[in-house]
């Protein structure tokens, strides 16, 4: 049984880039809710803060995982346990330079061709807070 990252309680996959945004199946993307976690109103697809907060570790995670400047698709299979088809398909429109794909291209695409900051997460809870 799969268990919430939060409280222990049997739980769902949560697509931290979902699929609608462009989000694609590996690890790294998968956080392990239960319903009220995921859908409740302390969950991700509700509260738009922890949403980001959720995006923006992705995206640090990936920055750490990814140290050089380029990848072949190969390495990302290894690294990042992503299906080689799914991935030849989504770079197809990037630009394979002689020593890969670049590591900013990649972390965009992962990120559903969005790049998030922190800004983002203060800016959305001076909204709130303005509110
Ligand atoms: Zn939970
Ligand atoms: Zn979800």
């Amino acid at each position: 049984m799969l268990k919430c990252e939060i409280c222990g309680r049997q739980a769902d996959k949560h697509h931290i880039v979902y699929r609608s945004q462009g989000g694609i199946d590996f690890p790294l993307n998968f956080k392990y809710l239960c319903h009220e976690h995921h859908r409740g109103k302390e969950g991700p697809h509700k509260n738009r803060k922890l949403d980001l907060q959720y995006k923006l570790e992705l995206q640090k995670r990936l920055e750490m995982l990814l140290r050089k400047d380029f990848y072949i698709l190969d390495e990302l299979v290894d690294l990042l346990n992503i299906n080689k088809g799914m991935l030849k398909r989504i770079f197809k429109e990037y630009k394979l330079y002689k020593e890969g794909y670049k590591k900013s291209d990649i972390i965009y695409r992962l990120m559903g061709k969005k790049v998030y900051t922190q800004y983002m997460l203060d800016e959305y809870c001076d909204f709130i807070a303005n509110f």
